[in-house]
């Protein structure tokens, strides 16, 4: 047998966020953090004193007890202090928890309690939405109030400038860190059941961090501004945090300011290059644009749209009208989360290319995988699927930034395929390897970035005496991406109204989850097992074929 031979390369250099972490200093010290901290007022600190409060706040962990594994919690906008606490809690070996704020109580109530976090690191303006759960949230000992409001009824709360006062200035002597050590965690609803928890490693935040500076993906470099409106509690902000810090790029974050008023001011006051956020922001902030002709958002040469497909004319109307670039993006929470990224080329053999409708029709796909995703199709027979543009199948993707597991369910099995992660979003390829995705096998929506169940909706109508049955799918919507449409059957002659079913459903749900739509429909389609037939439902809802479809007053 032939015998290995070892490339002579540092193979044991960690890819790790101490990296990053030294970039603060090392690449662009002068590169600014800028933070709407009110609607017109921007605070500024430079990476350069950011890394110093970081190594001041892995003190003030030491302090609290944190441990290397430790799950910390934060509960917070898009701010400076986030993003410190984005490099001191995986720098000190314990793990970032963000935990979504737009969750029902429960939902957060479970995913504390099975994160077992120690801390959690709350924004005074957050403190009323977390007091109310604190009761319930048995595994934390120490509540830190970012900033200077009230810590109302938080049991053992201390207060962050407090801590950072306390164990004052000067370095910190940093934990040797394994590249597979979990770094992040961050759940994900996206899927049926309780929240699932992705555990992001050193590694693969690194290597997906790399990855926003691809060309042909967000193309981050350290020219650009980012301004990053996705939030820091979802899925790491797409990267964007710590791609900033990697490239040198200057950051500029929105806190909670993120009506279209305050972006708008933003954009024109401190001229982002890039930004990330979901087509609901955009499109609210066009439409602010078009109102007020002295808003400028030209700056945004290089803006990021994902989290729901983003529709075409969106991205062309801010191209005509703004001169603004959106490009694209496609991936999930347990993708880090970009995977595949839409930026056609600009040129052919013969000179600059035509924004004509081929090209538009290529813009409004889900783009190519990004290099070190590999992705599959594959169809309900477990076949894969050609890639000609037209054959659909389930995608499967793996990956060095890709989950091969959910934190502590070591049985679930339903959305692994061995090394390949299943979306359950439904898609075609084409033979340049371009995304398309055309429905989804989930049965989630997805309505302004976040996610209803379904299932959920269902089994609180189904509890009313008169509803026989009611299975909701997704309604494509201008506005919010996708609203909940609720199929229903009723109890022969009763004359309960879709209002009536809203009122029944307003204290059992988050009130975003409240449908603006119901079909009353004689019978549901099922399946040959007897499931209720959402696919037929969605064909005969985009034939306008659905009957009894009534709005809510
Ligand atoms: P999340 O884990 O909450 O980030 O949601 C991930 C899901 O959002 C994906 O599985 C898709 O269903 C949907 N999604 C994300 N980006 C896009 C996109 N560009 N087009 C269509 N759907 C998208």
């Amino acid at each position: 047998m032939t015998k290995q031979l070892d490339g002579l390369m540092q193979n044991d250099f960690q890819l790790s966020v101490h990296h990053i972490r030294r970039a603060l200093r090392a690449n662009r010290p002068e590169a600014t953090v800028a933070t709407l901290v009110q609607p017109d007022v921007v605070e500024r600190t430079t990476f350069a004193q950011t890394a110093d409060r970081v190594d001041r706040l892995a003190r003030v962990l030491g302090r609290l007890g944190i441990e290397q594994g430790d799950r910390v919690g934060t509960f917070a906008w898009n701010n400076q202090r986030h993003f410190e606490l984005y490099f001191a809690i995986p720098c000190v070996g314990a793990v970032l928890h963000t935990l979504n704020i737009r969750l029902f109580e429960e939902q957060l109530t479970y995913i504390v309690g099975h994160a077992e976090d120690k801390v959690i690191f709350v924004d005074d303006s957050l403190v009323p939405a977390l007091e109310k759960l604190a009761p319930s949230l048995g595994t934390v000992r120490n509540y830190v109030v970012m900033g200077d409001g009230e810590a109302g009824s938080l049991p053992n709360a201390l207060r962050y400038e407090e801590l950072m006062e306390e164990v004052g200035e000067g370095g910190f002597d940093y934990p040797e860190i394994d590249e597979r050590q979990a770094a992040a965690l961050c759940y994900t609803s996206g899927t049926t059941g309780n929240p699932k928890g992705v555990l992001y490693s050193h590694r693969s935040i690194s290597l997906h961090s790399t990855a926003t500076m691809f060309r042909d993906g967000l193309g981050l470099s350290r020219g650009d501004k980012v301004l990053a409106v996705v939030p820091m509690f979802h899925a790491n902000a797409w990267g964007l945090p710590h791609g900033a810090a990697l490239a040198g790029a200057d950051l500029v974050l929105p806190d909670r300011h993120l009506g279209a008023a305050p972006l708008a001011g933003l954009i024109g006051s401190e001229g982002p290059t890039l930004m990330g956020c979901v087509p609901t922001i955009f499109s609210d902030l066009l439409r602010f644009a078009d109102e007020h002709p002295s808003v400028d958002l030209s700056s945004l040469t290089n803006a990021t749209c994902g989290g729901s497909a983003v529709p075409r004319q969106l991205m062309k109307e801010y191209e005509e009208r703004h001169r603004v670039n959106i490009f694209q993006a496609w991936g999930m929470t347990e993708t880090s989360p970009v995977a595949t990224f839409c930026r056609p080329l600009e040129r052919t053999a013969e000179g600059p290319r035509e924004h004509d409708d081929a090209y538009w029709d290529e813009r409004a796909k889900q783009g190519r995988p990004l290099p070190w995703v590999e992705l599959r199709l594959i169809d309900d027979d477990g076949r894969e699927v050609p890639w000609d543009g037209e054959s659909t199948g389930e995608i499967q993707v793996r990956g060095p930034w890709i989950a091969k597991r959910y934190f502590r369910e070591e049985g679930d099995t339903e959305k692994f395929d061995g090394e390949w992660l299943r979306t359950g979003d439904i898609a075609a390829v084409d033979e340049h390897a371009n995304v398309q995705i055309s429905d989804r096998a989930k049965d989630v929506i997805k309505s302004g970035g976040e996610w209803i169940s379904s299932v959920e909706l269902e089994n609180e109508l189904m509890a009313h005496p008169d509803v026989v049955e009611a299975a909701v799918i997704a309604k494509p919507d201008e506005r919010w991406a996708e609203r909940p449409l609720c199929c229903v059957v009723l109890r022969e002659s009763c004359d309960t109204s879709a209002d009536d079913l809203v009122e029944h459903l307003r204290p059992r749900v988050a009130k975003w989850w409240l449908p603006d739509e119901f079909a009353f429909v004689e019978e549901i389609p099922k399946t040959s097992v007897g499931k209720f037939d959402k696919k037929v439902l969605r064909s005969r809802l985009a034939e306008g074929a659905l009957e009894g479809r009534v709005l809510v007053s």
